[in-house]
């Protein structure tokens, strides 16, 4: 079985002196996923490593250097699903752990299969999971971003875009795992849940068909169940680009109008990724091809 993982950094409206920290910090967690995956380590294992870098990365809109909510604070969703058993684990509105993916991950092997809030918390610290004050996940960047847009509540346009991350692996026995992690939309209300932790909307896997992670605006995204979506397109045979392409298509030409983009994994590591916003960064590395990355 051939080994393959494809990382994205969120679909936006990248600022362009921060396209190569976009670049380096997918080409980064690749890196950590990939020489995983050569170890002979589990898709699931590659997935939460690459996810981690990019949730440590201050530049994305996932763990540190998320998004702020209108409120100010930081709150933060994961998932993840194995393709072999279905099985998946999700978190939501965490505000004080440092890599929700991890947390997700310890959901999925749990008996749960989504805990948000308090509850999710709490499962954290029994775990033994990193937690930090909220605080510490603010960046200066979003935090001035917050106070412009605070003080001026009609600039939707300081929403400079969508940077949550996400990753799909193979493994050498032949599992597919898709993984996601964000910090939201920008200036969210308090307690707002977009598609990334909801399994079919921002995520799906199944390692007979193939994996989808979405990306974008999260309340378009759920309404078409758009990851569940795309995979379906690769069940009744679609190529994985060409099912990236109709799903974005599908997206942006819904009555809602959406924005975003998704990466596509196939079982024997065909890749698709699309977007219909001005970039989405990525990055990809199938056995016996040289890796490839881009914005
Ligand atoms: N889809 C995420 C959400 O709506 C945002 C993103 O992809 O950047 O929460």
């Amino acid at each position: 079985m051939s080994i393959a993982i494809i990382v994205h950094g969120g679909a936006g409206n990248i600022p362009d002196e921060e396209i190569d920290l976009y670049i380096a910090g997918c080409r980064a967690a690749l890196a950590a996923g990939w020489s995983l995956l050569q170890s002979g380590a589990s898709a699931l294992d590659a997935c939460e490593a690459a996810v981690r870098i990019m949730e440590d990365d201050p530049i994305f809109d996932a763990g540190t250097g998320s998004v702020l909510t209108s409120l100010g604070t930081v709150e933060l969703d994961a998932a993840v699903m194995d393709g072999r058993t279905l099985r998946y684990g999700s978190v939501a509105n965490l505000r004080h752990v440092r890599n929700p993916i991890s947390l997700a991950r310890r959901v999925l092997e749990g008996p749960a299969t989504f805990l948000a809030g308090a509850g999710a918390e709490e499962f954290a610290t029994r775990h033994g999971l990193e937690r930090c004050e909220n605080s510490a996940l603010i960046v200066p960047r979003e935090y001035a971003l917050w106070q412009r847009r605070r003080a001026q509540p009609q600039t939707a346009a300081l929403d400079h875009g969508h940077d949550t991350v996400g990753a799909i692996a193979i493994d050498a026995a032949g599992n597919l795992v898709a993984a996601n992690s964000t910090g939201g939309t920008f200036f969210k209300l308090p307690g707002r849940i977009g598609d990334t932790p909801l399994v079919g909307c921002g995520l799906y896997a199944d390692a007979r068909v193939g994996g989808a992670v979405c990306t974008g605006w999260g309340e378009a995204i759920t309404r078409l169940a758009l990851a569940r979506r795309a995979v379906e397109l690769l069940e009744r045979g679609m190529e994985p680009q060409a099912a990236a392409d109709l799903a974005i298509h599908t997206l942006a030409n819904s009555a809602n109008d959406g924005q975003g983009g998704c990466i596509i994994l196939s079982p024997d590591g065909r890749i698709g990724f699309a977007r219909n916003t001005p970039y989405m960064a990525y990055a990809a590395c199938v056995e016996g091809s040289d890796p490839i990355w881009g914005c």
